[in-house]
């Protein structure tokens, strides 16, 4: 009996103009490259994106990237976890073709200041954008860099980042060759008792990680009030418990889905999506929900 032997091998590029003259080359026809962007310290969440990639293109290339213009916190950024050689193995086991893996000064070798800054508008100002000042230009800024670089044909998001997902979609409005670009939002990974995966997950004391399941209780809470509960009233409750397990909140939010103006109380006519951010000691997580106008 023959057992057929797989061998699974993954390029590794460090340079732009090598990984550049490689895609260039090997471009294939059609739906050909799908491409996961990453920081790394990979998770089940980031692995999913990666086989959904794979399903629908032929190559597959993921990026591993602490981008620095996107921290507007010092200690998140020193303190975020680098597991390279496990990311690489994780990488090669799911199916990853190429990884690009650039350093600080091969993404802005003019420095960042020179670098395009996008305007996101009202997505800048609210949430996320709200409580991390200047998030989203950086994020505007290392995607198109890596988009420029890449240029793929499908890219995968992950809705765990909601409004990174519509600050990306944004993003391929305003740089070229974006639009003809088609962005895939994947669904949430969880661990069992619901938290959403997260690098930063790591981070987490034993006591902080036994209670972070707590923002997705109140997600579903949320959700399952809707759509003629009164959400200020369940807004509360969840400020409450959260505060009680000792997390402090950044905000508990109902908004329109599409556009992530806020909303007062349910719709019954409106997609929504409850959002929720909030610091378990000097752990910041966050997470999101849709809620559907007729559920
Ligand atoms: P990050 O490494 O945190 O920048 O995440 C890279 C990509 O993976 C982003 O598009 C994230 O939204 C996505 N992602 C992160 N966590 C999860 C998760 N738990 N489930 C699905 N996608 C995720």
């Amino acid at each position: 009996m023959r057992t057929k032997l797989q061998i699974s091998f993954m390029l590794i590029f460090k340079k732009v103009a090598d990984i550049q003259a490689y895609l260039s080359q090997q471009k294939p026809a059609g739906r050909g490259i799908g491409f996961v962007p990453t920081m790394g310290a990979l998770h089940a969440g980031h692995l999913s994106l990666i086989k959904l990639a794979k399903a629908d293109n032929k190559l597959v290339v993921t990026s591993i990237f602490v981008n620095p213009t996107q921290f507007n916190d010092k200690e998140d950024f020193e303190k975020y976890p680098i597991t390279t050689d496990t990311d690489v193995a994780m990488l090669i086991e799911a199916g990853c073709n190429v990884l690009f893996l650039p350093s600080v000064d091969e993404m802005y070798p003019q420095g960042t200041e020179n670098m395009p800054v996008f305007d996101f508008g009202y997505l800048e100002t609210v949430l996320e954008g709200a409580h991390r000042p200047g998030h989203f230009r950086g994020v505007g800024q290392v995607v198109a860099r890596l988009l420029d670089i890449v240029k793929p044909d499908s890219l995968y998001m992950g809705q765990k980042d909601y409004q990174q997902c519509l600050v990306v979609k944004n993003l391929l409005g305003q740089v070229a060759g974006g639009n003809d670009i088609e962005m895939i939002i994947c669904p949430i990974i969880r661990e069992a008792d619901g938290l959403a995966m997260s690098s930063r997950n790591r981070r987490l004391t034993d006591p902080q990680r036994a209670v972070a399941g707590t923002i997705y209780q109140c997600l579903i809470s949320i959700l399952s009030k809707a759509p003629s509960g009164n959400f200020t009233v369940v807004q509360k409750e969840c400020a409450d418990l959260l505060a009680d397990k000792g997390f402090v909140p950044e905000y508990i939010a109902l908004a329109d889905a599409a556009t992530l103006q806020l909303l007062d109380n349910y719709s019954a006519t409106t997609q929504m999506v409850a959002l929720i951010a909030a610091k378990l000691g000097n752990v910041r997580l966050i997470d999101n929900m849709l809620v559907e106008a007729d559920s």
